[in-house]
C-alpha cells in the first residue's frame, strides 16, 4: 500500500504539480487501483476528476469515463493534454475515421484515458469486452441514473449492463449532487452492491451565501451593478428564469458599461459558442445565462454567481452557486427571492412528470430563501450532511437574529417522535404536541402519548417555525420514502438526551426589517502579500499563451497558481517548476516567458 501511495504521490507531482492529495482522494484511488468498486460524491471543485485520472495513469491499459457532455469532454481531454497525458474522446462531432483511429490507438495502448457518452460505450461494449486492456470504468456526473435526482438520463439506465460486460474491472461512479436516496439508487441502477461509498463534505467554504427578498425592477438592477463593480474585471454568471430575461438584463447592463453577453439555449449555434468562448477566455467579464449555461464548463476562475431568480430546487442552486471557486479562491453569490418566482416556480413543478416531488423540492428550496438560521447549515443538513456550527460567510451568521434556547422544544419534537416510532410528518406531530382532538388523533391513540400535548401554548405557526429551523439544523431529516415522515439524525438524538443545546431564532408573526447584510470579506491567507501589478503581467502573459495554443487561460494555470506565482517570484526552471500546479509539462512550457516577465518585474522595482 505505501508503494502505491508514494507512486501516486510522485505521479501527482510529476503531471499536476500538487505535493498532496485533497481530501478523500488517495483514499478512493487506492480502492480503485486495487479493484474495487466505488461511488465518489464530492462537490464541485473537490477534485473528482484526479480520483479517475490517476488510477488510469497507475494502471496498465485504458480508463474509459463516461460523461453526458460534449463540451465537458473537449474540456477535459484538452486540460489532460495539456498536462502531458494522452486523452482522447469518441463523440459524434469528429468523423467516423477520426474515431476510428481513436480506437485503433487505445487498441495500442497510446491512449490513458477515453471519453465516451454513454450510447456510444453502450454500442462498443461487446467488441472492447474482449480485446482490450481496459483499466477501470468511470462514470461521470452518476446521479443521471437516478429517477431521485434532478437530471434523469434515459441513457444512463442501461449503463446497469456494464457491470456484467466487464467482469472484473472496477467500475467508479462520481457525482457532485446526490441526496440520501440518489446515493442507493447509483449503486442499485449501476449493479455494484458492494460498492464503496466515499462521501467527501459538500462544504465549500470559501464561497459566501447571501439572499435578497422582494427586490425587482429598478432596485434589483441597481443591487445587481452595485454587487458587479464590487467584483470589477472578475468572471461571473447571472442566471435567469427565462430567456427573455438574460437578453433584457445583458442589454440594461451594457448600457450601464458593464461587459455583458446573453446566453441561452435558443441563440444561434456560433453565437452561443462566441459568447461562451469570450467568457472562458476572460475576454467577458458577464454572462446572464439560463441554466443551460456553466454545464460544459470547467473554468476555475468564476469568482461570483447572482441568481436573479430562486431555482427550482436546492440540487441545482447549490450545483450552480458550485461554478464559482473551483480553484478554492473566495466566491460570492447572491440570490434574488419573490413570491413572483415561487409562483412561476410552483406552475412548473406541478405541470412536470414528478409533481410532488417537485413541489417539495421547491417548498425547501423556498425555506431556504427565507431561513433564519445559517445558510450554509441547511445546504448541509438538506444532503444529509452533520455539520454543527455556524459558518460565519453567510448574510445570516452576518446579521444574526434573535436566539433563543430552544433546548427544551426540540427535546419535546424529538420525543414526541420517538413515541411515535418516527411515523408521523409534519402537522400529525404539531396536532399531537398541541394536543388536538381531531379524530385520527384519537383515533391512533396518540392522545395517550406522554408527549401528547406538552406544547399546547405554542401556535400551529410557531410549531411549524420553530420544527423548520429543526429541519434546517440539521436535528431531523424527512424520508420521503416513507410518506414524509420526520426522522431524528445523529444530532437530533445528542439533544434528546441531554447532551448538547440548541438555539433557535425567535419566532416573529412579522419579521422584524433587517439590515442589508453586508458581506464581510473572509480571509483567504496570503491574498494580502500579492504583488497586484506583478500579477495583471502574468495574468497578461497567460492570456497570450493561452491564446497560442487554443486553449482557455485557466488552462494554462488557474487563479490561485498565479497568485502562488506572483508571491513567490521564481526566476529559474528549477524554481518555476517546484510551484504549486506546475507539473513537467508545463515546465517545460512555460518556464522561458514566466520567469521572463518575472525578472523584468524585479528589475524595474529595483531602479523604481
Ligand atoms: P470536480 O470535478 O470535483 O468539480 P476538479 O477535479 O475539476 O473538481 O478539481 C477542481 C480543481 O482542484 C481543479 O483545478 C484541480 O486541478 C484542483 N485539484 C484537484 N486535486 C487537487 C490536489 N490534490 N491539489 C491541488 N489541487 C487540486
Ligand atoms: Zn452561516
Amino acid at each position: 500500500m505505501q508503494d502505491i501511495e508514494n507512486e501516486a504521490l510522485a505521479v501527482l507531482k510529476k503531471f499536476y504539480g500538487y505535493s498532496s492529495f485533497y481530501p478523500m482522494q488517495y483514499e478512493v484511488i487506492e480502492h480503485v487501483v486495487t479493484g474495487h468498486d466505488a461511488v465518489v460524491l464530492m462537490p464541485t471543485g473537490g477534485g473528482k476528476s484526479l480520483c479517475y485520472q490517476l488510477p488510469a495513469l497507475l494502471m496498465p491499459g485504458c480508463a474509459i469515463i463516461v460523461s453526458p457532455l460534449l463540451a465537458l469532454m473537449k474540456d477535459q481531454v484538452d486540460a489532460l493534454i495539456a498536462n502531458g497525458i494522452p486523452a482522447a474522446a469518441i463523440n459524434s462531432q469528429q468523423s467516423e475515421q477520426q474515431n476510428r483511429d481513436i480506437i485503433d490507438n487505445v487498441f495500442r495502448q497510446n491512449i490513458k484515458l477515453l471519453y465516451i457518452s454513454p450510447e456510444r460505450l453502450l454500442a462498443h461494449m461487446d467488441e472492447w469486452s474482449h480485446d482490450m486492456l481496459i483499466n477501470m470504468i468511470a462514470i461521470d456526473e452518476a446521479h443521471c441514473i437516478s429517477h431521485w435526482g434532478h437530471d434523469f438520463r434515459p441513457e444512463y439506465s442501461q449503463l446497469s449492463l456494464v457491470r456484467e460486460r466487464f467482469p472484473g474491472v472496477p467500475i467508479l461512479a462520481l457525482t457532485a449532487t446526490a441526496d440520501r436516496l440518489t446515493r442507493i439508487d447509483i449503486k442499485e441502477q449501476l449493479n455494484i452492491p458492494h460498492a464503496k461509498i466515499f462521501i467527501n463534505s459538500f462544504d465549500r467554504p470559501n464561497i459566501s451565501l447571501n439572499v435578497v427578498s422582494g427586490l425587482s425592477g429598478r432596485s434589483k438592477l441597481k443591487r445587481i451593478v452595485n454587487f458587479i463593480e464590487k467584483h470589477r474585471h472578475q468572471s461571473g454568471i447571472i442566471y435567469c428564469l427565462s430567456r427573455k430575461t438574460t437578453e433584457t438584463l445583458a442589454t440594461s447592463l451594457q448600457s450601464l458599461g458593464i461587459d455583458a453577453q446573453a446566453f441561452h439555449a435558443g441563440l444561434p449555434t456560433d453565437q452561443k459558442l462566441r459568447v461562451q468562448q469570450a467568457f472562458i477566455n476572460d475576454d467577458l467579464q458577464v454572462i446572464c445565462a439560463t441554466i443551460a449555461f456553466g454545464m460544459g464548463i470547467d473554468k476555475s476562475n468564476v469568482r461570483w454567481i447572482i441568481h436573479n431568480n430562486m431555482p427550482k430546487n436546492i440540487e441545482s442552486y447549490y450545483q450552480e452557486i458550485g461554478r464559482a471557486g473551483r480553484d478554492g479562491m473566495k466566491a460570492d453569490t447572491l440570490m434574488f427571492y419573490s413570491f413572483g418566482d415561487v409562483k412561476t416556480l410552483m406552475s412548473f413543478a406541478n405541470n412536470s412528470g414528478q409533481a410532488m416531488i417537485n413541489v417539495e423540492k421547491l417548498n425547501r428550496m423556498q425555506q431556504y430563501a427565507e431561513a433564519s438560521v445559517c445558510r450554509r447549515r441547511i445546504l448541509l443538513s438538506y444532503f444529509n450532511e452533520r455539520y454543527d456550527h455556524d459558518c460565519g460567510n453567510c448574510d445570516v451568521c452576518n446579521n444574526p437574529p434573535d436566539k433563543i434556547d430552544g433546548t427544551t422544544l426540540c427535546q419535546m419534537a424529538l420525543s414526541a417522535m420517538a413515541r411515535t416510532h418516527e411515523a408521523v410528518g409534519f402537522m400529525t406531530l404539531i396536532d399531537i404536541l398541541r394536543g388536538s382532538r381531531k379524530s385520527e388523533i384519537i383515533a391512533k391513540g396518540y392522545d395517550q402519548l406522554k408527549t401528547y400535548g406538552v406544547g399546547h401554548d405554542l401556535t400551529q405557526a410557531m410549531w411549524n417555525a420553530y420544527l423548520l429551523q429543526m429541519l434546517q439544523l440539521g436535528l431531523i431529516y424527512i424520508a420521503y420514502e416513507e410518506d414524509g415522515h420526520l426522522k431524528s439524525t445523529s444530532l437530533g438524538r445528542e439533544v434528546l438526551y441531554g447532551k448538547r443545546k440548541i438555539e433557535l431564532s425567535r419566532f416573529y408573526y412579522n419579521q422584524p426589517d433587517k439590515k442589508t447584510a453586508k458581506s464581510v470579506p473572509l480571509p483567504m491567507g496570503n491574498e494580502q502579500d500579492i504583488d497586484e501589478l506583478l500579477l495583471s503581467k502574468l495574468k497578461d502573459t497567460r492570456r497570450a499563451l493561452a491564446k497560442a495554443q487554443g486553449i482557455p487561460p485557466y488552462m494554462v494555470f488557474s487563479d490561485k497558481v498565479l497568485a502562488i506565482m506572483a508571491q513567490e517570484k521564481p526566476v529559474t526552471k528549477a524554481q518555476f517548476g517546484t510551484l504549486y500546479g506546475v507539473g513537467e509539462h508545463k515546465t517545460n512550457l512555460y518556464w522561458p516567458q514566466f520567469t521572463a516577465v518575472i525578472k523584468r518585474h524585479l528589475n524595474e522595482a529595483a531602479n523604481r
